[in-house]
């Protein structure tokens, strides 16, 4: 695949950061090596564009992986974050605007009635594990195959080979004790956990799942599933964790519990609630997190969790984000979505875009996706040209097929008609593609 534009600064940052950096980044999925080329060093964003550092304008379609739902650089976040500054950046002390963070999201989501702040999103993953596991004794973990909860040791098991239900690490490091109580599933299957509750009774600690999954792209859960996952947990004594680092606070104001209801033990958070500074959090049932400590004996601690920049922009952040906001990021969501499955009908483009509430993938495939299998079978070479012809054309779009793409309150018209202007050609690029 040729690229047919340059980004010298770009490259040139590329070529000292990759000196000093393994592969030239600090997050493997802001290299561009699913699609070919050079990542684009971003240098400011503000709204619904960011500029990288060779002066060039992109419409995000990105938003930090999902944080930047009011767009780059709010003007009430920042005010806040720079108040919050002027007052010092960490004192290792408790202060009021963790308190503050914790009141807004016990509030927004019914089923939260304590949370731990937290200063990522594997953070939170890896402790509310470790703490399913402390509440009830119980060694093993059910994940999904295809959901992703942060690079935590014992949940980078994905079942790479279809043959292993029983956790393969996915990655050298891994060794074969972190990963052995880890049971992956494929998605959506709900009578493949009920056999594996049946082959491991009273060992399963917890079942976590991504509420609707959006790391193999947006795959949302069948009609029932999340509701099945709940019922077998309790049934066996075993704790229900919904992960909503992504979905949290960006795809309702409760998130994709906010949708479809369905009651966790556990919920994780991240992204969104930091507005775009390192904040995330677990919470649940206070019988469970009584559980931790001090209260309780799960240790789990972080010099800079509760930090007061991170909580100054996020509680900032959470508090704009009323109904009114959500609804303009929903309505515009669908607005895109329309706008490109136009685009690729024109062209004969099989293709199918999948929704969980506002974040959706585009997915190049016929077929219902409805777990990662199905989702690896799409043309990820027809993506691969409609990425870098959108990119050519000022159009930031994730750099992989299994990613979701956000939007966010601040992407306006004229966002969008940058957006409307540069599919055309983006799909038949897609249409001309071959493996
Ligand atoms: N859980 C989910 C569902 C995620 O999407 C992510 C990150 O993308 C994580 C956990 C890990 O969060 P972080 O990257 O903040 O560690």
């Amino acid at each position: 695949m040729s690229f047919p534009y340059e980004a010298p600064v770009s490259q040139s940052l590329f070529d000292r950061a990759s000196a000093v950096t393994p592969g030239g980044v600090n997050s493997p999925v802001r290299a561009f090596r699913a699609v070919g080329g050079t990542p684009r060093f971003m240098v400011s964003g503000t709204g619904p564009y960011l500029t990288d550092a060779d002066g060039r304008e992109y419409v995000d379609l990105v938003c930090s992986w999902g944080p930047m739902i009011l767009g780059h650089a709010h003007p009430e976040v920042i005010a806040a974050v720079q108040e919050a500054v002027g007052r010092g950046t960490s004192f290792g002390t408790p202060g009021a605007g963790e308190v503050e963070l914790a009141e807004e999201i016990v509030a927004r989501i019914e089923p939260v009635e304590q949370v731990r702040l937290v200063s990522s999103g594997t953070e939170a993953t890896m402790s509310a594990i470790r703490l399913a596991r402390g509440f009830t004794g119980r060694p093993k973990v059910i994940k999904f195959a295809g959901c992703y909860h942060g690079h935590v040791d014992a949940l980078l098991a994905a079942a790479g080979s279809g043959v292993a239900t029983l956790g393969l690490p996915d990655t050298p490091g891994v060794t074969g004790a972190q990963a052995g109580d880890t049971i992956v599933l494929p998605y959506n299957d709900l009578a493949a956990v009920r056999e594996a509750f049946a082959a491991h009774p009273g060992e399963i600690a917890c079942v976590i799942t991504e509420a609707a999954p959006g790391n193999m792209g947006v795959v949302p859960p069948l009609p029932g599933f999340n509701q099945g996952l709940k019922d077998l947990c309790a049934g066996d004594g075993a704790l229900y964790i919904s992960d909503e680092v992504m979905t949290g606070f960006r795809v309702s104001k409760a998130g994709w519990y906010g949708i479809d209801g369905v009651r966790p033990d556990l919920m994780t958070f991240g992204k969104v609630m930091g507005g775009g500074f390192p904040a995330a959090a677990f919470g649940g049932r206070a019988d469970v997190m009584a559980h931790l400590a001090p209260a309780g004996p799960v240790y789990q601690a972080g010099t800079l969790s509760g930090n007061p920049i991170a909580t100054a922009a996020g509680v900032t952040q959470l508090r704009l984000l009323d109904d009114a906001a959500y609804e303009k990021v929903d309505a515009v969501s669908a607005q895109v979505r329309g706008l490109v499955t136009d685009a690729l009908a024109k062209e004969g483009v099989a293709h199918r875009v999948q929704a969980a509430g506002n974040m959706f993938t585009v997915f190049f495939t016929d077929a219902e996706v409805t777990d990662y299998d199905a989702a690896k079978a799409q043309e990820s070479f027809r993506f691969t040209a409609f990425f870098h012809s959108m990119l050519s054309q000022g159009v930031y779009l994730p750099p992989s097929a299994f990613e979701s793409w956000f939007l966010s309150t601040a992407h306006d018209a004229a966002a969008v008609e940058r957006i409307a202007a540069a599919l055309p050609a983006a799909a038949r690029a897609a249409a001309a593609a071959t493996a």
